[in-house]
């Protein structure tokens, strides 16, 4: 069924770099919720991997000294959902991955896999880029940090050098406190489904201000996205429904979203706006604010 010529297994993020040096074709495989339908695909690409599922150093959410929430790359989505932590610090992420596949993948793929694959639609992104999400990458020369914002180079490509493996995702104590979020994920179906648009929002309010807002999706471009005009736009600006038509509004500036099989770009653009609404309103309740 799979053409598979090599699987090796690693038992240490260390030796998964040694096993990608010393295979140069081999391609890192976790949960195997994308790589093994491309093997079945036939994709020649997969057919030596590296095997990181069993590795337990990257299986943890801990609070780091200076109170960054830091998430192993191979954490899958039924333990993110779980966890105390993102529970009570950073809820929006448990909505995206509540929204992600159906039981049985969120138990297999990993928050990892879901970023590595460079696509567009991943539940996990918008979330992750609205909280200024740092990615710690180790390879051959050590181990370097880059803002999710950068990591990815375009469709399908990230910015992952030769012999790297994502290890965790840091997000810093100014990120996440006192920041109120919410995530939606519009799909054909409420199960199973690949998002029509994910809209994730982030923001912060004092007296009845909003101080910092950010605002992402995934399906809206070529890869999950900020909407920095937006952004500018409406920081400092009072809380009041008109300011959710204006974001809408200026939201359709800031994307690109394209017409497929699953829907056409002006439908995307009408659902962009609409969501840009919803989550920016769920957000506010959650900060307490009444207009
Ligand atoms: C039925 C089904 C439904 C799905 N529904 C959704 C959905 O609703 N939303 C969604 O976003 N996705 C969905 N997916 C896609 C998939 O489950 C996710 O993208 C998942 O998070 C991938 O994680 P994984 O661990 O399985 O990755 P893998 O398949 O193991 O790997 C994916 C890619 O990432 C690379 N990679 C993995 N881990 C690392 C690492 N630590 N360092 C460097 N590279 C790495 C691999 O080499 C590969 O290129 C679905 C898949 C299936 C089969």
């Amino acid at each position: 069924m799979f053409d598979l010529k090599k699987n090796i297994k690693a038992e240490t993020v260390d030796k998964a770099i040694k096993h990608l040096a010393e295979n140069p074709d081999a391609k890192l495989i976790a949960g195997g919720t994308d790589v093994l339908i491309k093997l079945r695909q036939g994709k020649s690409e997969y057919c030596e991997l590296v095997d990181i599922h069993d590795i337990d150093e990257l299986k943890f959410i801990r609070i780091d000294d200076d109170k960054s929430i830091v998430i192993g790359s191979g954490m899958v989505f039924s333990k993110i959902i779980e966890s105390d932590i993102i529970k009570k610090h950073i809820p929006m992420l448990c909505e995206a991955a509540e929204s992600l596949g159906g039981p049985q993948v969120r138990n297999m793929a990993t928050i990892g896999g879901n970023i590595c694959n460079g696509v567009t639609s991943a539940d996990s992104a918008s979330s992750l880029f609205t909280l200024n999400a740092i990615l710690i990458l180790k390879g051959e020369d050590g181990t370097r940090e880059i803002p999710i914002s950068d990591f990815y180079l375009g469709p399908g490509r990230v910015d992952l050098k030769k012999c790297e493996v994502l290890t965790a995702f840091k997000i810093t104590h100014d990120n996440y406190q006192g920041y109120f979020g919410h995530y939606y994920k519009y799909a054909m179906r409420d199960a199973m489904d690949i998002a029509t648009i994910g809209c994730a929002v982030c923001l912060k309010t004092k007296n009845g201000i909003l101080k910092d807002y950010r605002i992402a999706y995934g399906v809206a471009g070529p890869v999950p996205m900020r909407c920095r005009e937006t952004e500018k736009t409406v920081i400092n600006k009072k809380v009041s429904k008109d300011l959710l038509d204006e974001i809408a509004k200026t939201v359709e500036k800031d994307v690109n979203p394209r017409t497929s099989w699953r829907a056409s770009r002006e439908f995307r653009i009408n659902i962009i706006k609409e969501l840009s609404k919803r989550a920016t309103k769920k957000a506010l309740k959650r900060a307490g604010e009444k207009f």
